[in-house]
C-alpha cells in the first residue's frame, strides 16, 4: 500500500471515521510491504502483509456479491480508453477506486494517465500491487473515507446494492462511477448518464 493512502483509510467497524495509525515494517520506496494499522476508536489492528492491507476478519457481516449465475453472458470488459472517457478522467492527481475484478483495469488505465493512484478493493489473486496500485482486502465495506475518489469502477460480481452504496459513499460529488453491469440498480444519489454495452455510468449528484 502506498504510504500516502494512510490518511484516506477508515476502520471498517461501525463507528465514526477516524485516522488510522500506521506502524510501518518493511518499506519498498513509498510502498508499505508490511506493517500494522491501528484504529484509535475501537483499538482494532489490521495487518499489512505482502503489501496488502487486510481489513477482513472483523465482526461485521460480509456484504453479498451479486449472484454469479446472473453473470453469464456478461460482455467482455471495457477497454481502458473507453473507461477513461466514461470516467471523465483527464489530468493527474487523486485516487481512483476499483472494486473487485475491476482492479484488473489498473495497469491499462495507469498506462494512459500518469499521476493518479489506484486503489483495488478485494482484487482477484492474479492482480499484484504496484507503485500506482494499492490493494485493500475487506468483506464488509470499502475501508476508505467518504468523498475521496475521483472515480470508481465496480466489477460485475460486486454490482449488488450494498457494494454500490459503498462505491457512492467514497465518490466525490460531481464525479463518475462505472458499474460493469448494465442491469445494475444504482443507489439514490447517483444520476444516470449512460447505459449500454454492459456498462452503467452515473455521476454523484
Ligand atoms: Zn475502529
Amino acid at each position: 500500500m502506498h504510504i500516502e493512502l494512510t490518511e484516506m483509510l477508515r476502520c471498517p467497524e461501525r463507528h465514526e471515521e477516524a485516522f488510522l495509525v500506521m506502524s510501518t515494517g518493511e518499506m519498498v520506496g513509498r510502498m508499505v510491504r508490511s506493517g500494522i494499522l491501528g484504529c484509535p476508536v475501537c483499538r482494532k489492528e489490521y495487518p499489512i502483509v505482502k503489501g496488502i492491507v487486510n481489513f477482513s476478519g472483523g465482526e461485521g457481516t460480509p456484504l453479498r456479491d451479486k449472484n454469479t449465475q446472473s453473470l453469464r453472458g456478461v460482455p467482455s470488459p471495457p477497454d481502458a480508453e473507453t473507461l477513461q472517457a466514461l470516467l471523465d478522467l483527464s489530468g493527474p492527481g487523486g485516487y481512483v477506486v476499483l472494486v473487485g475484478s475491476a482492479a484488473r483495469h489498473a495497469v491499462a488505465l495507469a498506462g494512459l494517465m500518469g499521476g493518479i493512484h489506484f486503489v483495488g478493493i478485494d482484487a482477484p489473486p492474479d492482480v499484484a500491487e504496484l507503485p500506482v496500485l494499492s490493494l485493500l482486502a475487506c468483506e464488509t465495506m470499502i475501508p476508505l473515507r467518504r468523498a475521496m475518489a475521483r472515480a470508481v469502477v465496480v466489477g460485475p460480481e460486486r454490482a449488488s446494492p450494498p457494494w454500490l452504496s459503498e462505491a457512492l459513499r467514497v465518490l466525490l460529488r460531481g464525479r463518475r462511477l462505472v458499474i460493469e453491469d448494465e442491469g445494475a440498480t444504482a443507489p439514490a444519489g447517483l444520476k444516470q448518464l449512460a447505459v449500454g454495452q454492459g456498462l452503467w455510468v452515473g455521476e454523484r449528484g
